[in-house]
């Protein structure tokens, strides 16, 4: 019987819209740490979504589909977008083991901002029990992960792993803003998204 453990990364995020350095992180870090896929989580609408702006759970769904759908190892799925209410990232990890089985190692995969935050989330030291993370380097990060490490104990920073990935400069604000200004945004995300962004007009206003 084989005894290894299954290994998944999972890439959560708003992904309005989703962009090549989503993409080159999460193919950097299932070559590094040997996952057999990448699982991508789009966030749902926050509850208060008149002040936060974000676009409508559906666009990024299907942005995000487009976006991996040529890499045999990605996938994603609608998890947090079918749930109501707040969505934690800890009722995420529990599902994804439910369904996935206990012997599965989930990796999940956070840019150098998010990792600054870690220590904020929602029950985290019962999620680093449950999960493993991957902090991987983002330019222009103001957080050093070494004063994330500092925080967290022994048995916590086990399950946080450094990995540099290539870097580039792109985030899904500064897209929107370029859209809004009619500037180009080829070669920072996929053509599809491209299309689908003009087609749909998002980020015009
Ligand atoms: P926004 O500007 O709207 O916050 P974003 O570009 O940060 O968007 P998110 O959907 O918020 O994208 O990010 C999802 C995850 O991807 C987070 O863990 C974030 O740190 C990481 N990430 C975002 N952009 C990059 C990048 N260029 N390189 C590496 N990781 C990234
Ligand atoms: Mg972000």
């Amino acid at each position: 019987m084989n005894t290894e453990k299954r290994r998944l990364g999972i890439m959560g995020g708003t992904f309005d819209p989703i962009h090549i350095g989503h993409l080159v992180t999460a193919e950097a870090v299932r070559n590094e740490f040997q996952l057999e896929k990448v699982i991508f989580i789009p966030a749902g609408n926050p509850p208060h979504k008149q002040e936060s702006h974000v676009t409508e759970a559906w666009h990024r769904y299907v942005m995000t589909v487009m976006a991996t759908y040529s890499n045999p190892f990605f996938t994603v799925s609608p998890m947090e977008l079918e749930r109501s209410g707040p969505s934690y990232t800890i009722d995420t990890a529990r599902d994804l083991i439910k369904e996935y089985g206990n012997q599965t190692e989930l990796y999940f995969i956070v840019g150098a901002d998010t990792v600054g935050e870690l220590h904020t989330w929602h029950d985290i030291h019962d999620l680093l029990k449950l999960c493993q993370f991957v902090a991987a380097t983002r330019p222009g990060s103001l957080c050093s992960i070494d004063e994330v490490f500092h925080y967290f104990g022994a048995s916590d920073r086990r399950h946080i792993h450094r990995l540099a990935t290539p870097e580039l400069e792109i985030s899904s604000t500064d897209i929107r803003e370029k859209v809004r200004l009619g500037r180009a945004i080829k070669y920072i995300v996929p053509e599809s998204v491209e299309m689908y962004i003009r087609k749909e007009g998002l980020y015009c206003n």
